[in-house]
């Protein structure tokens, strides 16, 4: 089917969130780890591109959503969405910025919207200034991220030092009017030569009417809810038939394999959760993988029922992972552990496993690799920003779910089981 909505995203699980919102309309939707190499063939209506651009040089950032653009052009897309995180996630120098200039560029399009809010999420704007739960954003847990540290919370000075061209906003007075209003304050921004328009959102049905009057801009960026709306406001349009939602779900072995390598809180209650359940698992020790190598974890793996589900987990609370971490070294303790459960993913394929529920984002990363998928297209969803998802490899079809971090209730591994049985 050719592709109505182009979409790239700054980072994986971003990807997915979005990916995972567009799908609740029901309509086909892909997700493409990096640009793929071959020429768009059997593309969905709604195809999203996840990059790993959201810290990388201005000038590689720049070049990966070119070629992610040229793709999905070639896809058939003719409205694109340029898709950041929700705290705006971003350094003086960009890359929301610059590649949304880049962007416009190449769509010959002078003018775009900023709205990374996500009310459902607590991430409002109001005159401009973007607020995360009550605070606003420099005040928030991001003002000291590692590699984005958010020390100012107004967009328009977040995105200026980041572009070429001026900036302007549409505040929520105006957008409480509709999108009528919106639309007569994007041709004011226009008439003054502002290309770049943030718009305030406090609630969804400012989203809703940000995308309403929004929709046939050649270019939107923001969060993946100003995309939510987006399918069904096609489908008013008649850009999209309703019939088009009957995709079809493949046939995937019922054997299922959990891994977890995520030691956030809420992945660590998850694990404790099935461990509770009397299901096989299988503690993988970082300071045992660096002496014994991977073999032990594949001969237990090689004695399971599969029916069974079992789990293997380096989930750990934080005192265990810092002295694996003492002992190794950061990078080679999450090494280790991320080539052993994309280890074991390979041999559970390989064994007949239909089945993948992956936890942690990194990890989802090295699993993905190893089974050599490419392209996702997104199934029912479990949780909140977490669907399953159908692919291929080795010809086969497969289920994976990838979970990020904090994601999803404690229960989380139970739940995706049934979810696919009880669809
Ligand atoms: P999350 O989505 O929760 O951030 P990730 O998979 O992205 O999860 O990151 C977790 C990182 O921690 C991975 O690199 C993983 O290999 C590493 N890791 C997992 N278990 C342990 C452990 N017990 N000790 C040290 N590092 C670990």
């Amino acid at each position: 089917m050719t592709t109505l909505l182009g979409c790239i995203a700054d980072d994986f699980t971003g990807a997915t969130d979005l990916a995972g919102l567009l799908a609740r309309s029901g309509f086909p939707v892909s997700l493409r780890i990096g640009v793929p190499d071959a020429v768009p063939s059997a593309t969905s209506p709604f195809e999203v591109i996840a990059l790993k651009s959201r810290t990388a040089p201005v000038a590689q950032a720049v070049t990966e959503t070119r070629a992610a653009l040229a793709w999905l052009k070639a896809a058939g897309a003719t409205r694109f969405f340029w898709k950041y995180c929700s705290t705006f996630d971003s350094t003086p120098d960009g890359n929301i910025g610059p590649v949304a200039e880049a962007l416009m560029a190449e769509l010959g399009t002078d003018q775009t919207v900023y709205c990374p809010a996500f009310p459902e999420n607590g991430r409002t704007i109001f005159m401009g200034t973007l607020f995360v739960g009550q605070e606003p954003l420099h005040e928030s847990p991001m003002k000291d991220h590692p590699l984005t540290p958010m020390r100012d919370s107004n967009l328009m000075r977040l995105l200026s030092p980041q572009v070429q061209r001026p900036v302007g906003l549409i505040d929520r007075l105006c957008v409480a009017r509709g999108p009528v209003a919106i639309r007569a304050a994007l041709a004011d921004h226009h008439s003054k030569g502002h290309a770049h328009i943030v718009v305030d959102a406090v609630a969804a049905e400012d989203i809703e009417a940000i995308a309403a009057a929004c929709r046939d801009m050649p270019l939107l960026t923001g969060g993946s809810a100003l995309a939510m709306p987006l399918p069904a406001l096609y489908q008013a349009d008649g850009w999209i038939a309703a019939d088009a939602t009957n995709a079809t779900r493949p046939d995937v072995a019922a054997e299922t394999i959990i891994l977890s390598g995520s030691c956030s809180a809420m992945t660590n209650r998850q694990v404790a959760s099935y461990l509770a359940t009397g299901a096989p698992a299988l503690r993988l020790d970082p300071l045992r993988l660096a002496e014994g190598g991977t073999a032990p974890a594949l001969d237990w793996l090689a004695t399971q029922d599969m029916a069974r589900a079992p789990l293997i987990y380096a989930t750990a609370e934080p005192a265990s992972v810092k002295t694996a971490q003492a002992r190794l070294g950061v990078a080679a303790a999450g090494e280790i552990v991320e080539t052993t459960l994309a280890a074991c993913a390979r041999a559970a394929r390989d064994a007949g496993v239909g089945r993948f529920i992956v936890a942690g984002g990194e990890t989802s990363g090295a699993v993905t690799q190893a089974l050599g998928v490419d392209r996702l297209d997104i199934g029912p969803e479990i949780a909140p920003g977490v669907p399953w998802t159908f692919c291929r490899s080795q010809g086969r079809h497969i289920a994976l779910t990838l979970k990020s971090g904090n994601f999803g209730q404690p229960d989380f591994f139970s739940q995706a089981r049934q979810s696919l049985e009880n669809p």
